[in-house]
């Protein structure tokens, strides 16, 4: 099984996405509650070379010589990726070996920091997180590390949404109670003001989250967001288009759920692209894995690696 790198994934907003992760898990410098990778644990604020940017590189280069297809790189961290020391250097090297876009997938917590804008710099795509419209929401929902300030963080995000010259996808998470009230929106939509952007991506928790007691917003919400906000709502199907090289159903579905949690939808449909018309008997047996979490959430399963 691969370290680093992981799928093809389809992504809601990516098409096929290649992802790399150059973070141990749950490895991040905020602890979400929404977070569907759990608490984070290690907490760190320190940017560190986790691993050799060779090592990466020359997975890398193993995936690209099966010629497997795919639209874009994604670097997404199982944790927050700019915390990774190595990213100018990984991104560089990628861009070498392929002319496919690489994105980066970031909460946004380091965009103060002058080292993480010139290395995010020459990605094609950044993702950042924009959550909270107040030092207090930022609290309640990214549960920052200790070291982080808001009005830092903010201005960073500010600065770097004017020096990029690359595509700046903004996803806002809405939770109910929390961030997703009339007064909030209007917030969020004076905040928008002082970006510059190209996308706007409206989401809502739509995997099972950190803290149980997180709830998606209404589509009534989303619709008024949208409204509002002028962005795209994440629709809460199921993706489709999960991919594996490897030939046995269950493992390949192992492969994919270390990373990027599946529910049972997805994982049917999954099984269909590859003939296999019968899935409840291998929904049995990753239900009772001891290997494989299983979560019920909004009235169906989502499987999860340990
Ligand atoms: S920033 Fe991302 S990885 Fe970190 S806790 Fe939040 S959702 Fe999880």
């Amino acid at each position: 099984m691969n370290q680093f790198v992981y799928g093809p994934v389809p992504s809601r907003r990516l098409g096929l996405s290649l992802g790399i992760s150059p973070i141990p898990k749950k490895t991040c410098n905020y602890s979400c509650i929404y977070c569907q990778l759990g608490r984070t644990h290690p907490m760190t604020n320190t940017r560190s070379l986790f691993y050799p940017v060779e090592d990466i590189l020359s997975e890398f280069d193993q995936i690209l010589a099966q010629r497997v297809a795919f639209d874009v790189v994604t670097i997404v961290g199982e944790g927050e990726p700019t915390l990774y020391s190595g990213l100018g250097s990984l991104i560089n090297g990628i861009q070498t070996r392929t002319e496919k876009p690489v994105a980066v997938i970031t909460n946004g917590a380091l965009l103060g920091d002058p080292e993480v804008q010139s290395e995010l710099m020459v990605a094609d795509i950044v993702l950042p997180s924009l959550d909270a419209c107040d030092e207090a929401m930022w609290h309640t929902i990214n549960r920052p590390h200790r070291s982080l300030e808001f009005a830092r963080v903010n201005q960073g995000l500010i600065d770097f949404s004017h020096a990029y010259q690359g595509q700046l996808w903004i996803e806002l998470m809405l939770i109910a109670g929390i961030n997703d009230n009339e007064a909030s929106l209007q917030q969020f939509k004076d905040m928008l003001s002082r970006l510059n952007y190209d996308r706007l991506y409206i989401n809502t928790p739509v995997r099972p989250p950190a803290e149980t007691w997180v709830a998606a917003a209404s589509p009534e919400t989303m619709t008024r967001a949208v409204t509002l906000l002028g962005g795209i709502s994440i629709d809460l199907l199921a993706s489709t288009g999960f991919h594996s090289e490897i030939t046995d159903d269950y493992e390949a579905i192992k492969s994919i759920i270390k990373r990027h949690p599946m529910n049972q939808h997805e994982i049917e449909g999954f099984l269909r692209t590859r003939g296999q018309m019968q899935p409840s008997d291998l929904l049995e047996k990753l239900r009772q894995s001891p290997e494989i979490e299983v979560l019920e959430y909004k009235g169906y399963l989502t499987f999860r690696l340990k």
